[in-house]
């Protein structure tokens, strides 16, 4: 059996960034020290985590004082409005990923200039949640183009979730296009995300087999085992070698394997050894 596997499947850079600012922190102090949600969207990931000493809340009301881990979503304008009140009894690290500040100064910018906002994500995702707090929730949040209402707009400016697909966002401006006055577009699909789907699109049409390794509740693995699926329908999204069956390699010559970016790269060799471990 010949194994592929995607050449950035596992962490990207602002999950890596996150738990290593996690972990420097852990280091130095073991009391008091939070994140709220899971830092990223892996419970394997998060458990080791909070082996380590980092508590996981679900409210920044929780902390009356310590260390708070911001996770890579970032944090909502109540939340920072909390902490901001809470002084220095509670200090922030903020492993925010860069991709989604940027996209936040994109929102304001389009606020400021009185676009009508039209975000293409998953409202209850908490980067998106997060994000539109700062404008006060005034967007119109949508899954896929289809659901953009057809009427005329004058000033619209269309803008994504970090881990949307590419294609959906290029429909979603052609479906804009002819209903609007003026668009605008930023296009804030973090480049990682981009090229971890190509690649895993790629892979998808040349084996006979998809693994996609991942949280379950990740968005952006969710994305990758959709895409592979397009192209295959023997994809499998699982969280850990331990879900693999082997009947489903019966016949199987070429297998892939792609990983969402909350994905140990230690994962990934679980499965590839289960692989070589079938004997075929
Ligand atoms: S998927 Fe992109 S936006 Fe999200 S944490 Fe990773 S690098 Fe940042």
């Amino acid at each position: 059996m010949e194994i592929y596997i995607a050449r950035s499947a596992g962490f990207c850079y602002g999950v890596k960034r996150a738990i290593n600012l996690a972990k420097k922190t852990l280091s130095k102090s073991k009391e008091n020290c939070f994140t709220l949600g899971p830092i990223i969207h892996n419970p394997f990931v998060v458990e080791e985590l909070e082996k380590q000493g980092l508590k996981v809340v679900d409210s920044v009301k929780d902390i009356k004082k310590g260390t708070l881990v911001i996770r890579s979503h970032g944090i909502s304008k109540q939340e920072k409005e909390y902490l901001d009140k809470m002084g220095r009894k509670v200090s922030v690290v903020d492993a925010t990923c860069p991709f989604v500040e940027k996209a936040l100064a994109m929102l304001e910018i389009l606020k400021k200039e009185g676009y009508e906002i039209f975000y293409l994500g998953d409202k209850n995702h908490p980067e998106v949640r997060g994000l539109l707090s700062y404008i006060n929730n005034q967007a119109v949040v949508f899954e896929k183009p289809e659901d953009i209402p057809e009427k005329k707009y004058k000033k619209v400016g269309l803008i994504s979730q970090t881990t949307q697909k590419p294609e959906v966002f290029k429909r979603s401006v052609e479906k804009l296009l002819p209903l609007c006055e003026e668009l605008r577009v930023f296009n804030t699909i973090c480049k990682t995300t981009t090229i971890r789907q190509r690649e895993a699109k790629d892979l998808a049409k040349k084996v006979d087999l998809m693994i996609v390794l991942g949280g379950k509740i990740s968005a952006n693995t969710k994305k990758l085992a959709e895409i592979c699926r397009e192209e295959l329908e023997k994809t499998y999204h699982i969280e850990t070698a331990k879900d693999l069956k082997k009947s489903w390699f019966k016949g199987v010559k070429k297998v892939g394997i792609t990983a969402g970016a909350s994905t140990p790269r230690e994962h990934i060799k679980e499965v590839v050894e289960f692989l070589k471990n079938l004997g075929e």
